[in-house]
Order: structure tokens, then sequence, then C-alpha cells
């Protein structure tokens, strides 16, 4: 039987997000209503502006760029207050967006944007000459690339998006919403690796997207969030220190905000000062967070500094955590942190913790939200019962039908009947609660981004000393993280010590993004263990790596 929530199942809309948002005749709060704010420069956005912004460069794109139905917009940026205004105009005109790390190299960016079919890219001015360089590799045009931010390009020559206008006979009217099936037609495109191999488009319809924001609603209002009440009458107000590139920010932040009536505080990057200073300045009531930011609130001394006392919980999800930061959180701050648990392939939530039990199941990553079923199976697919551990599958209507142009991978996916294998092991207790307990998949995940071996072990191989390579996360006790560590072997003649390891470990962090850095080290063998058919056998060396490191 498989494990279902503890919830009944909710309605979900058989809609579009841009209807979801935009359309509705139950918004309980006025239109002027501070949803995105920047925590620095105070400039914002209400909901009414929102819709309105997104109208008019929706219409521009469609009467500048002839952009359509289908099409998708790349984005490469930090976090701006502009950030879902922007591609809330794409899916107006039917579009789709697919949004980059902005930490990327123009290789990285090149690859999601190529692989996507991206029609443009929406950045900043500091990462304008990646984005160009990305953009010339694929034979995208410059004037496809445009600004959002503050900042606009000193020569004129990039446009930011604000001049993006309706224009000529396309733009004379405004022909509203372009219509989209909910069920097949794509909200977003975000990358994953997924359990194996190089990253991969995730298509995420506009129903797998309402779907998770209308669970989250669901379970957030449970956690006793809402949009009035408070000091200042204006309801919860949440910290964006999450990026909104990776889905957890994506929906769990800017999405959920701007549906429930949410002010969302936004920083452009992670700062910790920077961040309880606008937790004290905002009254912030909750965040979503990495682990590493909880190891920040357990430990570090600048926290002392700030009220945070507005702060009911804190989520944490995207990675492993810890129980014993919990509790020193707790102790330290007195705010409750909760987990939760998903993929990019589920849009992102599954499980979420409840605020009323939180303590007792510290250490869980919560409980499935309304209208998912979840299996435990062991390697054979063959289903566990309640407490004992396997790869975690399931099923709901925020799944995603499958990855960009490759069907070929869908039987390892989904099971024959239609689970999604997650990659996870873990297992469920008698209450309800999930617990992750390691990684079926080759997967590192360095402070909640995404590494994927494959891609690492490609460009070793490529390095004129190494004959053969295994990429394969090693835990950093101190950051609270894992990172990628490189087991290698070196070609006949070629000497092991230091300074080798340090040159490859440069050469291959300088051909990276910040995250995918060797900080795991490089360990030299004779052979990488591989199976009679010549499949690594990983965990030969996952083990090896968590012995040495516990050693440590
Ligand atoms: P992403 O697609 O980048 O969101 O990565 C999803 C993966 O992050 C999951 O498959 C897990 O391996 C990991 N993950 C997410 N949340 C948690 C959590 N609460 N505990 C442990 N691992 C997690």
């Amino acid at each position: 039987m498989p494990v279902k929530p503890l919830y009944e199942d909710i309605d979900i809309p058989n809609t579009d997000l841009w209807t979801y948002l935009f359309e509705r005749k139950d918004k309980p709060w006025p239109d002027n209503k501070e949803i995105y704010i920047d925590a620095v420069t105070k400039r914002s956005y209400t909901w009414l502006q929102v819709k309105n912004t997104a109208i008019e460069f929706g219409r521009g794109l469609r009467s500048q760029w002839g952009f359509k139905k289908g099409d998708v917009l790349g984005f490469f940026t930090p976090n701006s207050v502009d950030y879902a205004p922007v591609f809330f105009g794409a899916h107006y005109v039917g579009g789709a967006a697919s949004t980059a790390n902005p930490t990327y190299t123009a290789k990285e960016l090149a690859f999601q944007m190529k692989d996507s079919g991206a029609k443009g890219i929406v950045t900043q001015l500091p990462m304008l000459s990646v984005a160009r360089e990305a953009a010339r590799a694929i034979g995208l045009p410059e004037d496809r690339i445009i600004l959002l931010g503050d900042a606009r390009d000193p020569s004129g020559k990039f446009k930011h998006f604000t001049e993006i206008k309706p224009t000529g006979i396309l733009g004379a009217f405004n022909l509203g919403p372009t219509r989209v099936d909910p069920k097949t037609d794509l909200a977003f495109l975000v990358y994953s690796s997924g359990t194996t191999g190089l990253p991969k488009g995730v298509q995420l319809t506009h129903f797998n997207i309402v779907a998770n924001i209308a669970q989250l609603d669901y379970v957030d209002r449970f956690n006793g969030i809402y949009h009035t009440g408070g000091q200042d009458g204006q309801g919860d107000k949440q910290l964006a220190i999450l990026p909104f590139f990776h889905v957890y920010g994506l929906t769990c932040i800017a999405l959920s905000g701007i549906r429930m009536g949410l002010p969302v505080i936004i920083l452009p990057k992670f700062e910790l000062e920077k961040a309880c200073q606008a937790i004290q300045e905002f009254g912030i009531t909750f965040a979503s967070i990495p682990p590493p930011v909880v190891l920040a609130l357990a430990k570090h001394p600048a926290v002392s500094k700030y009220d945070l006392s507005t702060i009911k919980f804190m989520n944490s999800g995207a990675a492993p955590l810890g129980r014993d930061l919990v509790e020193m959180v707790w102790d330290r701050l007195t705010i409750p942190i909760m987990q939760g648990y998903g993929l990019s392939e589920t849009a992102p939530t599954l499980t979420k913790g409840v605020i009323c039990d939180w303590k007792r199941f510290n250490g869980s990553a919560g409980k499935l939200l309304p209208n998912i079923e979840a299996m435990i199976v062991d390697l054979e697919g063959k289903e566990m019962p309640i407490g004992k551990e396997g790869e975690l599958w399931v099923k709901g209507p925020n799944v995603f039908p499958g990855y960009l142009n490759r069907p070929e991978l869908q039987g390892d996916t989904f099971s024959a009947d239609g689970y999604f294998k997650t990659g996870d092991i873990g297992y469920f207790d008698e209450r309800g609660n999930l617990y992750i307990t390691d990684r079926l998949k080759e997967l590192i995940k360095y402070k909640g981004f995404q590494v994927a071996p494959a891609e690492l072990e490609g460009i070793l191989q490529g390095h004129s000393d190494i004959a053969d390579a295994c990429v394969i996360p090693a835990h950093d006790r101190q950051r609270e993280t894992e990172v990628p560590r490189a087991y290698l072997v070196l070609k006949p003649g070629v000497s092991r010590n230091d300074s080798k390891a340090q040159e490859i470990t440069a050469w291959l962090d300088s051909r990276v993004a910040e995250h995918k850095k060797l900080r795991g080290g490089v360990r030299f063998i004779d052979e990488i263990p591989k199976n009679a058919s010549g499949k690594l056998l990983r965990r030969v060396l996952k083990d090896m790596a968590r012995a040495e490191d516990r050693a440590a």
C-alpha cells in the first residue's frame, strides 16, 4: 500500500499560471499590496504592478521579437524584484522561462540556453560579458540579450527589459494572455542532472507549478502563514535569500508569495548580516533556507547583534540537514527549523514539516503534501514496509512529465505504473514523517546547488595526465555541506604528489562555476572500481570517502 498524506486531497485547478495568479476572482488583498521588495534599495512592485509590467513586457516580446507560444526565455541573473515580473511577461504570451545559475561560466550557460532553445537571455550588467560569450557560442544575436535590475548599459547597446515595449501592428492591441494547455505546455524549464549523467531540461508544466503552489499554500496555512494580521496588518513576510533560478526559491518563495499575498523581501545573494538586518528591519516572519544558513544561525557571532524575534519558523531544504544544528538554533534563537524535501522534477516540494510537532520529529524531512502518494522500494522495486529504508518513489500533480527531448530516459525515470523514481533513499515512520538517509543517484549537492559528477568527470578526463576519473560527494562538516571529491587514475609515468593534486584541482576549478569546484580535493588511486560490464562502482568510493571523513 502506498503511503498517503495525512491531509485530505485538495482541489487543484486545471489552469495555467497566469490565470491562477492574475485572473483570479478570489484574491483577498488589495491590488496595491506590495509583493516584491528589494531589501536594500526598497524598490518594490505591488501585485498590480507585477501584472501590468508583465503584460507590457510580454506584448513587447511578441511585437519586437515575434516571441510566441512555446518559446523559451533564458534567465541568467541573481535575484531582483524584476525577476518574476519579467518571466510572467514570457508566460503572458504563452512562453516558458529557463532559469540558469548566474555564476555559470559561458560554456555552462551556452549549454543550457542552446538545449532549452532560448530565444533570448535576460541578465544583469555584471554578468553581461559571460552572457555575450554564451550567446556568441550558440549563434544568438546580441540584441536578444536584455537587462533587468537597477543598472543600465552605459553604452546603450543592450536594452533594459522596460524598453521592450509593444510596437507596430502586433503591439497595437492587447490580445490578452495567450491560452496554453496547462497539462502539456511548459511554464519553466529548469536544469537537473536527475539520477545520472549531465544536466537535462526538467519540463515543468503550468499544472505542475500551479499544483505545487496550491499544495504549499495549504500546508503553509496549516502552519499559520496568512496574508493578514501581524503588527502592521500586512500579514506574514518572507525573506528571499534562495536564488529564484533554482526551483526551491522559484516556487516556494517567488510564486507562492504572489499567490498567497505575502511580501517577499529580496536579497540579490546570501550575506548573513544583510539577511539578519532585513529580518529586523522588515519584521520578517518566515524564510526558506538551505542547510549552510542553519549553520550560520547556529554558530555565527554576528547573529546575536540582531533582533530576529519576529521569525515564526524557517524551512530548510535542498540538501540534508543535521539534527544537532536544529537544536542549536532553537537553544540560541528559539527559532524552529523544519525541513522540507523535494526535487526540481517535482516542482519541487514533496514533504514539509508541520509546526505543531516539529521538535518531536526533528531530523525528518516532513510529511507528504496533499495529493501526493509515495512508496519506498528495494533495489528490485519491491515495496518496503513502514520504517524500512529504500528508494523513494512518488506520484502526484506536481511530478514533471519527463526531460526535454530525452524520451529514452522515460523508462528509467518512471516505474511501469507511473511512479517517479527520486533516486533518494529514506523511510517513513508510523506517523507519516519522511526521513531521507542517503542518495542512490550520483548527484552531489554543494550548499543545495547541484553538481553533476559526470560533468566534472568529463572535464577531468580531458586532462593530459589523467587516465580515469570518478567524482563523488565528500562531507565538509565545517560548512555543513557535501563537496565534490575526485578519485583519479594518472597515466603511467605521471607522479602522484601534492603538487600534482593542486595543479589538477586548480585546472578544473578554472573551468567550472564556483559551486562545482573540487573542494573535497583529489585522491590518487590505482584503478576506478567497476563491475564486470564496466559500470562505475561509485558506492565503493563513496564509502571510502565516508571512512576518511569520519577519521579526519
Ligand atoms: P534539486 O533538484 O536541485 O532540488 O535537488 C534535489 C535533491 O536534493 C533531492 O533529490 C535530494 O537528494 C536533495 N534534497 C532536497 N531536500 C533534501 C532534504 N531535506 N534532505 C536531504 N536531501 C535533500
